[in-house]
């Protein structure tokens, strides 16, 4: 089986995360990855420097963390892919956007203004996928669990940083609307006590590759403890989600 990570945050990029797209690399490449996504968070307030004062240069510093880590990926034969973490007006609902370039940025400047139901149009339009993050996370500067069954392609029902109620529910809601599963590990710092590995039985050649494989049904998500001692241990399926959570 091919493993990759399909949600992790570069310190070149993402103000939140504390490691470089090319540690990232090298910590995935140790424990036996073929492949990495790399979705920095794409909204203003999440931007280690939002002070840009064009939207190409501003794109072009989005990208900074995905080409280092692309070119630390050249250089250890591992693959790297592009993609975002699209935050909408930062009230919690987060959509991992798979399919779309640098290009694609360039032509649409104005992003973090659309409403929602038009980004998912638009990304849609031009080919992309959206994938809702997390959907049932529980945070104070989360507004209110909002889903979109209708417009997203599928759903990260095991996010490594949540906890095994919030999964649970992300895969309850997946299961009633028949929608497809991924999982990302949301690191933001490399060694983190759990990660996930979404696997494929083929190399892909693209995150469109993979994106279609998981809409296919033909990949298996996999959830680990993690230290430096042992490596990767998975969690068994059971152990996975936990249904009831005492308030
Ligand atoms: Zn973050
Ligand atoms: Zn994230």
């Amino acid at each position: 089986m091919y493993k990759y990570e399909m949600h992790c945050h570069t310190a070149e990029t993402s103000r939140c995360s504390r490691i470089s797209g090319a540690d990232l690399v090298d910590f995935y490449h140790s424990i036996g990855y073929t492949g990495i996504v790399i979705t920095d968070h794409l909204y203003n307030y999440y931007l280690k420097d939002p002070t840009q004062p064009s939207w190409p240069e501003r794109v072009e510093f989005f990208v900074a963390g995905y080409r280092a880590a692309k070119q630390r990926g050249e250089a250890l034969g591992m693959d790297v892919f592009f993609a975002w973490e699209y935050s909408h007006k930062r009230k919690g609902n987060d959509f991992l956007t798979y399919g779309l370039d640098m290009d694609w940025l360039l032509e649409n400047p104005d992003l973090d203004e659309l409403h929602i139901n038009d980004y998912y149009d638009l990304v849609h339009r031009d080919g992309g996928y959206v994938v809702h993050a997390h959907p049932f996370r529980e945070a104070r500067y989360i507004d209110m669990i909002r889903l979109a069954p209708r417009k997203v392609d599928a759903v990260e029902t095991i996010n490594a940083c949540r906890t095994p109620f919030e999964n649970c529910m992300a895969n309850l809601y997946a299961e009633n609307y028949a929608l497809p599963k991924i999982c990302g590990s949301d690191n933001h710092r490399g060694p983190i006590p759990q990660l996930t590995s979404l696997d494929l039985p083929f190399r892909a050649g693209s995150v469109e590759e993979i994106v279609q494989a998981a809409l296919r049904g033909e990949s298996t998500l996999h959830l680990y403890q993690y230290d430096t001692e042992r490596g990767l241990c998975e969690i068994p399926e059971d152990k996975v989600f936990c249904a009831a959570e005492k308030l």
